[in-house]
Formats: C-alpha cells, structure tokens, sequence
C-alpha cells in the first residue's frame, strides 16, 4: 500500500469514528418498524431496540457504536462459513451436486421451487434447504465430531477460542423446527441427503446457535475481505477460489429474496440471520459486523439494513 492509499484509508477511517454515533442513532428509529423472529422461540427474548456494529481494518483498527457487546446466535450467516468448510472438504465438483448457483426470490425456508424445478437439488447454499445438504457434506465420523470441526473453523476465522453453542436456542430450534425437519425428509428422499436425517439437522441447528458479538462476525468478515488470508495473523485460512464462491452468494443470495434491493442500496457482500446479524465487507479494506434483532418482512435486520445503506452511500462503497 502506497502512502496515498493510505492517507485515504485514516480519512475515511476518521469520517467513520466521526459520523457513526449519528448514523446508528437515526437507524435505531427503524427498529420499531420491525419484529424480532418468534418463530425459534427462544429468539423473541431480544431486545427489538438494540443495534450495534462493528468495523475493523486490516491494521486492526476498529470502530464501534451502539450495543455491540451483546452476544446473539448466527442462525443463517453460519450457512457462509459450513459452505466454505464443504468446499475444502470436498472440492467444488461434489457440492455442486448437491447444490445449485442460482437465487430462488422466494422466502429463506420455502420449499416451493425443490419440487417445481427438476432436478430436485436446492438452489443455492444460502436458503435453508441448500444449507441442510451443506451440513450433510462436512466430514466426521458422527454428527459430535462434525459439530467439533465446524467450531474450530468458526474459532479460527473469529480469531476467538471461547465461541461456544448456545444451548438454549439450539433446543428452542430443534423442538420447533417442523419446516426444516420436512425440507431435510424430502431432499433424503431424493438422494440429495445421505445417512441420518436428525444427525444432520443437528450438526445444521448447531451451527445455526453459535453465539458471536459484532467483533466476532467483523473478524470473520475481514478475512473474506483479505480473500481467505486474515491481515492482522497473515494465515491464510480458506483458499482463494472458494472465497471468491462464497463471496458471490452473498451478493446474490446473501440477505434471501431482498438480495437484489440490497446489492442495489448497499452493493457489497453480505449475509443476515434471523436473529439480527449482518456480516459484510468492503473488499480489500474492511470486515463489518452489525447487530439489530427487529427483522423486516424479508428477514434482514431492518435497522442493520439502514445502517449500511447509510454508510454504503456516504463512503460510496458499493461494488457496482
Ligand atoms: N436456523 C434458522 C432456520 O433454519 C436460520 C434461518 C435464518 O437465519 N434465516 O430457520
């Protein structure tokens, strides 16, 4: 990096630490617009009033506003991570039977287009059926030594040794979860899945209840933004190519059937979970995590979404 780049990269830094307070309070408002997700049970216990986010540089420079210490589980963001995981398992050819490259515009658990549209392999990594045969990919002898493999990698990416399974939220899914319990019987019964349904959805609910903070989802998103190479440990956790895959999901499926909105509003790599996080990244600069709990119709953090399209549009970050 040249002096000049650099000079740039404090500006915007400054601008950032400048104007974020102001921003996150004018997103805030937006939370009472949204609902935080009661469908997990154990979910609607959030705050709908709580937003937070996190941005850290490839110096490990970071900034924060809002509540960003608050802990919450990555539900579908984890679905960017188990994706990367079975590609380096397994090589592209054999995820790319079991899953497609293409968005479906319906809502994350529909399973409306997996009978519609032959072959009968789900659309893309990032809904919740494409994830489920995901799961199944992830080498291990049992569903425990699965679990175990897919934490380390979290750890490792996190850069944090104490990132743990929530409990409480993992049984609050696996007792509600009929939708997901029908998606994964029928993509057996097509030969998409093999071996032990309940084993599978466990290794998939688990990964869904790992909790993180803001730091934890903007760590992980740094190393996407240095294309698999974390900046601030300079080891290179995930191939190149992969990330390049993984990274192109999220902009096409990354925030489900409001991806387009998104990419046009934000323009730049991400992907939500019900419980309100947002991971994204402005490549080559930085890793971003937000927090907000009051989703809106499609599913996304209706404050995060605000935020970053605020921030996206000032520091005209978008991609396109
Ligand atoms: N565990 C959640 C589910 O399967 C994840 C969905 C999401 O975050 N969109 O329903």
């Amino acid at each position: 990096m040249n002096n000049h780049s650099h000079k740039n990269n404090n500006d915007e830094i400054n601008l950032i630490k400048q104007q974020l307070p102001d921003w996150l309070a004018n997103s805030r408002k937006r939370c009472a617009d949204g609902k935080v997700a009661g469908y997990i049970p154990e979910l609607a216990k959030a705050n709908s009033d709580s937003l937070g986010i996190h941005i850290i540089d490839a110096a490990g420079n970071s900034i924060t506003a809002g509540d960003c210490g608050i802990p919450f589980t990555m539900q579908s963001i984890s679905k960017v991570f188990t994706l990367l995981l079975a590609l380096m398992d397994n090589g592209e050819d054999l995820v790319f039977d079991k899953v497609g490259m293409e968005p479906t515009g319906d809502h994350f658990n529909s399973m409306l287009k997996l009978e519609l549209v032959q072959p009968s392999i789900p659309f893309n990594p990032l809904i919740n059926a494409g994830a489920i045969a995901i799961s199944s990919l992830i080498k291990g002898e049992n569903a425990g030594e699965k679990n175990n493999r897919i934490l380390d990698f979290f750890k490792q990416l996190a850069n944090n040794d104490s990132l743990a399974y929530n409990d409480a939220v993992f049984q609050s899914e696996s007792h509600t979860a009929d939708l997901n319990r029908s998606m994964a019987y029928f993509l057996k019964d097509k030969g998409i899945l093999r071996g032990n349904v309940d084993d599978i959805l466990n290794v998939y609910f688990r990964h869904c209840s790992i909790d993180v903070t803001c730091a934890d989802l903007a760590r992980m998103a740094l190393v996407l933004a240095f294309d698999g190479k974390d900046p601030l440990s300079g080891i290179q956790h995930i191939p190149r190519r992969y990330v390049q895959i993984a990274k192109t999901f999220m902009v096409t499926c990354g925030m489900y059937n409001a991806s387009g909105q998104f990419a046009i509003q934000v323009g730049l790599p991400a992907k939500s979970g019900v419980a309100g996080g947002i991971l994204t990244l402005v490549p080559g600069k930085f890793g971003i995590g937000v927090a907000g709990p009051a989703l809106n119709a499609k599913g996304n953090s209706i404050a995060g979404v605000h935020l970053l399209e605020t921030l996206s549009q000032n520091l005209k970050w978008s991609l396109f």
